[in-house]
């Protein structure tokens, strides 16, 4: 029989798969999604019985915590999580004044070869189950003190989140459940390469999950040059399928735009933005590059990231700047697991 992996059910599928009353599925959902209890030993309103069941047929947790990194610039924590089959990935929390912010992964490595980015060097490794997506939320949670804070989740780390749709909207719906974590479908965003198909799917759902895109470019041969699925679906079918979302939710939609010095940084990049946004509701988010040991690309200088902000702005358009938090930590996605599978490596070799 195949073991059961508890922490992607929700409560009815507990129930049923382990043949139980449903209030006994709601029972051990909230032991591990509320209370973050993944010791069946300490689930202590279930029977005797119930608990060797459990402990027989299922797993409880399918990650555990093999490195954390604390930045001394700002309160952001980076965690390097281990899933059961050996694969890393890491997830960050950032505090900044009132927020509290969760960045999850949603695959190990990311099969897209984004140029400028950590995890697209890797490679693609697998996808990640709801469980274990979930997991790194549960995990974060034990570092911080939400006090009367709601904490905001982004599905910005490793890996492309509708290239592993299923398993990230079966996420989705059990961070936003009663009985678990309990998060506001407003508080949730999901960031994606541009993945056409993804987006239509997305538009579809009944919820207020937010979007993020990220552009990066808005000239068809440079965002090719540095995001690859431009090749399958370019600019002017993103911007189909943008409509389509626009005209299905009423809802606003961010850009991400990494800023890259002297490759999409100009006024002339900056224009050819401003006219590719201004046909939605949108914002843009300005992400100064953090930079990847091994890529050769250079973070913009200060100057140069508030021009292209200011030439966004005067022309209309709602355009921040990501505060960059834990540089000193790799924050950027992908880093940090590269850098600790380098270093066991290096270990490795020496021994
Ligand atoms: N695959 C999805 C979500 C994960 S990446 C996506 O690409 O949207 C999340 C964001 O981090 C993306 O906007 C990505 O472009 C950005 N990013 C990746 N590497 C970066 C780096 N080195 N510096 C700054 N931002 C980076
Ligand atoms: Fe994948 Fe996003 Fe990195 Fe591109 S930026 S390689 S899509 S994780």
């Amino acid at each position: 029989m195949e073991t059961l992996i508890l922490t992607r059910l929700f409560p009815e599928e507990i129930a049923e798969a382990l043949n139980l009353e449903p209030y006994r599925g709601r029972q051990i959902f909230r032991w591990l999604h509320k209370k973050r209890v993944f010791d069946v030993e300490n689930m202590t309103d279930l029977s005797k019985e119930l608990r060797n069941q459990i402990a027989e047929k299922c797993v409880l947790v399918q990650s555990q915590i093999a490195h954390i990194r604390e930045s001394f610039l700002s309160d952001t924590k980076k965690i390097l999580l281990k899933y059961r089959d050996g694969q890393f990935v890491e997830c960050v929390v950032i505090t900044h004044r009132n927020r509290v912010t969760f960045c999850i992964s949603t695959q190990v490595g990311c099969p897209l070869g984004c140029a400028f980015c950590a995890t697209g060097k890797v490679g693609f490794k697998r996808n990640l189950n709801a469980g274990e997506i979930v997991e790194q939320v549960l995990h974060l949670l034990s570092f911080v003190d939400l006090g009367k804070k709601n904490p905001n989740i982004v599905y910005m780390g490793m890996g492309e989140p509708f290239w592993n749709y299923d398993e990230v909207t079966r996420s989705i719906k059990l961070l936003m459940h009663q009985l678990g974590v309990n998060i506001g479908a407003r508080r949730i965003t999901v960031s994606t390469a541009g993945d056409v198909k993804g987006i239509m799917k997305f538009a579809d759902e009944d919820w207020q999950v937010r979007l993020s895109v990220s552009l990066h470019s808005a000239d068809d041969n440079l965002r090719s040059r540095l995001v690859p699925l431009n090749r399958k679906y370019p600019l002017n079918k993103l911007a189909e399928a943008l409509h389509y979302y626009q005209e299905k939710t009423n809802r606003m939609f961010t850009f991400e735009y990494v800023l890259l010095s002297g490759v999409n940084d100009s006024l002339e990049d900056a224009d050819a933005l401003l006219q590719y946004a201004k046909q939605f509701k949108c914002n843009v988010n300005i992400i100064p590059w953090n930079p990847v040991a091994g890529l050769n690309f250079q973070p913009p200088s200060k100057e140069a990231c508030e021009k292209f902000q200011n030439y966004l702005t005067q022309g209309g358009l709602n355009a921040t700047m990501r505060r960059e938090h834990g540089q000193d930590i790799e924050a950027a996605c992908g880093q940090l697991r590269r850098i600790f599978l380098d270093s066991t490596q290096n270990c490795n070799h020496h021994q």
